[in-house]
């Protein structure tokens, strides 16, 4: 049976590399979803101000208010970015999730996004950041063009930012989350071959930094531990910064 030593070696010597050669590997951490103050809050707001590692939090506009404002007015850790709307599913049953898809005119969907940023604003104020992270990952491309006119400089979505794109992308690469079958955090050696290999792939051209993709609400026993030995075996290791989405954009 391996031990977590064993697991945790490749990351260690990945990164190990990237110390000999005087190289700093960019990370920062994104979470989905969040409404208001839950127990799997607090656990993440601890985990990650334990480790000294920023956090940006998508929030939804149409379900959160005053009690995640003020629960995160203490975190100084903690910034906000914009997740859609309502979280609601507006695809048909054979296409993958969409709120922000072509299924309705483009005006009604860049409403309730200026309607989102605006009560974001109201809410968290300073601890906004200019970002959209679209529902599901997924946004109609015809809209992208339109979000800076209404304030969204940035857009976060999953995988290598696409090259020419019409706004600034700070994306996420490494999901914790295993959504298929019973949902639960994926394998932790799985998971450390995925970050050992964004790491690889930025070693000779860090285009941008890496992203790790949480869901506190959803987390199993696997996740956290998943993401509390990330930060640990990261945080304390000198060829790695963890980074403010504000830094980054
Ligand atoms: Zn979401």
């Amino acid at each position: 049976m391996m031990t977590a030593d064993d697991i945790w070696a490749p990351l260690r010597a990945e990164l190990d590399r990237w110390q000999a050669a005087g190289k700093t590997a960019r990370f920062w951490l994104r979470d989905d979803d969040a409404i208001e103050p839950t127990p799997a809050l607090e656990q993440l707001l601890k985990v990650t101000a334990d480790a000294n590692v920023p956090l940006t939090l998508a929030v939804i506009p149409a379900s959160t208010g005053e009690a995640l404002a003020a629960r995160l007015a203490d975190e100084p850790h903690v910034l906000v970015a914009l997740h859609g709307w309502s979280h609601t599913n507006h695809a048909g049953p054979d296409e993958k999730k969409q709120e922000l898809g072509a299924h309705r005119a483009p005006e009604i969907v860049l409403g309730e996004l200026r309607d989102g940023f605006a009560i974001l604003q109201r809410l968290f104020g300073s601890r906004l950041i200019s970002m959209l992270v679209p529902p599901w990952n997924r946004i109609n491309g015809a809209l992208i063009a339109k979000l800076p006119a209404l304030g969204l400089e940035t857009l976060s979505v999953y995988g290598v930012a696409k090259a020419g794109s019409p706004i600034r992308l700070l994306n996420t690469h490494v999901d914790i989350m295993n959504w298929h079958g019973i949902r639960g955090g994926r394998p932790h050696e799985e998971l450390v071959a995925d970050v050992v290999k964004e790491l690889r792939a930025r070693f000779d051209d860090d285009a941008e930094p890496i992203g790790i993709l949480t869901h506190h609400l959803v987390h199993d026993e696997t996740a956290w531990a998943f993401l509390a030995h990330l930060l640990a075996e990261t945080s304390a290791h000198p060829a790695v910064a963890w980074k403010s989405a504000a830094s980054l954009v």
